[in-house]
């Protein structure tokens, strides 16, 4: 039974976490307002009304940059899922094309909610980005732990991620907004798509299966399901005592392993699965010396994760939103799968 017979609004809804959310929120029973960057784009958008139930879905245009832009579809809804963000890794100019939209759009989404005067409940996708963007392996991550050595020229998405939400938390500090707010912060999420677009976490797989890495390098990645993080958005929205931020991490696992995962299924046939082994001190170092080479978000996130272990506690939104993760090695073979039904890998 859907909780609120209002609209819940979803922000930049044609993308691949969001759409997941628009669908698993039309088969709860919900009347859902999407908003999209462009209208005119339909192409974007079509398998956002080619799904079950659209009939109650209406879609509205929207830009994070441009002020009042939420206020339309804000208005009359209970809920919002603010989703939309830029999430590339290598940004030409990574205040304008980053942090800007991440920011502005953020504080800009919660004016328009404020304005609404009907909003009950703001749930932002946030991530684990706004918690660290250089995993320790002596130290336990949590909801307490926030990002703090981001900046313009040092991973700039962990940056805009962290900013916007802090943003947010702001928002609801200083204005009396009349809503509250649930921050989810996903990990690396992987899985199949609803669109023919290439995310930028799956991307990870059609590289590793392409040869763009030159070996196995010492990267540990923490994964999360699409369909998993979709509903930790609902019950986010749903459970009525749910509060904070919330971590949605499944499991992490090697590079080494993943490769393995693959081999052993037969993905490695008439690809290019590394093979040589730079996870070691030796290839550690030179990873890190070539990482000068690479595009500067791409570089510097080599430096700041080669050889580190994320470890994290996923405890809190297991037990307050009840949410049960899939199984990480399940979740990278549905990708694959996805990705090659997309034509993205041969
Ligand atoms: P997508 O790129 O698929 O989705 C991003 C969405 O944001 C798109 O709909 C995009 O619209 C929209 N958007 C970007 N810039 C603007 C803008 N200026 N105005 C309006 N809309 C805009 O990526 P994901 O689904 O992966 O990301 C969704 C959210 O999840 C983001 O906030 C991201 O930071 C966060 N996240 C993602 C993770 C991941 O691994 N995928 C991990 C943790 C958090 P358009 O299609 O028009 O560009």
């Amino acid at each position: 039974m859907p909780i609120t017979d209002s609209f819940v609004l979803v922000t930049g809804a044609s993308g691949f976490i969001a759409s997941h959310i628009v669908r698993e929120l039309l088969a709860r029973g919900y009347r859902v307002r999407g908003s999209v960057r462009s209208l005119a784009k339909e192409k974007d958008f079509l398998h956002l009304r080619a799904m079950p139930f659209a009939e109650r879905l209406e879609l509205f245009e929207a830009d994070l940059l441009q002020g009042g832009a939420f206020d339309d579809a804000a208005r009359g809804c209970s809920h919002v899922i603010h989703t939309a963000s830029p999430y590339v890794l290598d940004a030409k100019d990574p205040q304008k094309d980053l942090i800007e939209p991440a920011v502005q759009g953020t504080r800009g989404v919660l004016a328009s909610c404020k304005k609404a005067g009907t909003v009950r409940r703001v749930v932002l996708t946030s991530s684990m980005a706004a918690i660290t963007d250089e995993p320790e392996s002596d130290h336990l991550l949590t909801e307490e732990d926030w990002n703090t050595k981001s900046t313009l020229e040092r991973n700039p998405y962990y940056l805009s991620k962290t900013l916007a939400e802090k943003e947010g938390w702001k928002f609801l500090q200083e204005e009396r907004a009349g809503f509250d707010l649930v921050v989810v912060n996903p990990f690396l999420v992987i899985g199949p798509s609803y669109s023919p677009g290439l995310n930028t976490s799956n991307q990870l797989f059609v590289d590793l299966l392409k040869g763009t890495y030159p070996g196995i390098m010492n990267l540990t990645w923490g994964f999360v399901d699409v369909r998993d993080v979709a509903l930790a958005h609902v019950l986010g929205m749903e459970t009525a005592t749910a509060q904070g931020r919330y971590i949605c991490a499944a499991d992490t696992i090697s590079m080494r392993d993943v490769v393995a995962l693959l081999d052993s299924k037969g993905w490695g046939e008439g690809r290019k699965l590394p093979k040589l082994g730079l996870d070691c001190s030796v290839g550690d170092f030179a990873v890190k010396i070539s990482s000068y080479l690479q595009p500067k978000g791409v570089g510097s996130y080599l430096r700041t994760h080669v050889g580190r272990v994320p470890r994290f506690s996923h405890a809190k939104i297991e037990r307050e939103l009840g949410l049960a993760f899939r199984k990480v090695e399940q979740s990278i073979l549905d990708t694959v799968e996805d990705l090659k039904k997309w034509g993205h890998i041969a």
